[in-house]
C-alpha cells in the first residue's frame, strides 16, 4: 500500500491556458493523458498547483 504524503488538495491546471479545467483522458505508456475543457489542449504535462489547507494546523 502506497501512502500519500502529501497533505491537503493538488490542483491539475492547463499549461496553455491556466485554467483548471483539466479532465483526464486516458492512460498512456509513458502516463497519463489530460484534455483542458476551456481551450482544448490535449496532452500528457499539466500544471500541479498544491492548494493551502486551511485549518490544518498540525505539523
Ligand atoms: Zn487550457
Amino acid at each position: 500500500m502506497r501512502h500519500r504524503r502529501k497533505r491537503g488538495k493538488t490542483v491539475l491546471r492547463c499549461p496553455n491556458c491556466g485554467s483548471d479545467r483539466i479532465v483526464y483522458v486516458a492512460a498512456l505508456i509513458t502516463g497519463q493523458k489530460y484534455q483542458c475543457q476551456a481551450c482544448d489542449y490535449v496532452g500528457s504535462f499539466v500544471v500541479e498547483e498544491d492548494l493551502p489547507v486551511p485549518g490544518a494546523a498540525d505539523g
